[in-house]
């Protein structure tokens, strides 16, 4: 691998680590008007930008904003704003709430999660394709067995 390569995957973002859908990060998508995967798609984006947050599961279930100050003095509302866009009082108390979360992680209880033996599957005609799962594919808690949808 050269040096090129090393760096673009140095600085791919991360897919594993998301932000939690809890009732803060509703509440701040409503607040700026976006709609909450736009809104965790800007904020992780700039997290990884930043090098806020990086390819690493140990993170999920903090809070992100200790993740911004551990590397960084900025206020909350200035970490607000560059995740963001806004510096609105309101924004900034939901934006310091808001929870890292693995993707694919229980909501409920963050455990480890697997495809549930619910989903339906259809069986292709020619017999060399796998069977697809039919619609959005089911999750099931391997802790809680809070059963689920990945977006
Ligand atoms: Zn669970």
């Amino acid at each position: 691998m050269d040096l090129f390569e090393t760096l673009a995957k140095a600085t791919k973002p991360c897919k594993l680590i998301t932000i939690k859908k809890d009732k803060s990060m509703i509440e701040l998508s409503i607040l700026l008007g976006r709609s909450p995967d736009l809104l965790i798609d800007q904020i992780m984006g700039n997290a990884f930008k930043a090098g806020y947050v990086i390819d690493d599961m140990c993170v999920a279930g903090k809070l992100l904003i200790d993740q911004i100050k551990d590397g960084d003095l900025i206020t909350n509302s200035g970490a607000c704003l560059f995740h963001t866009g806004s510096y609105d009082k309101d924004a900034t108390k939901l934006f310091c709430k808001l929870i890292l979360w693995g993707i694919g992680d229980c909501p409920e209880c963050g455990g480890f999660s697997e495809s549930s033996p619910a989903n339906k599957f259809i069986s292709s005609s020619d017999n060399l394709t796998p069977p697809e799962i039919k619609g959005k594919e089911l999750f099931i808690c391997m802790n809680c067995e809070h059963e689920f949808y990945i977006d």
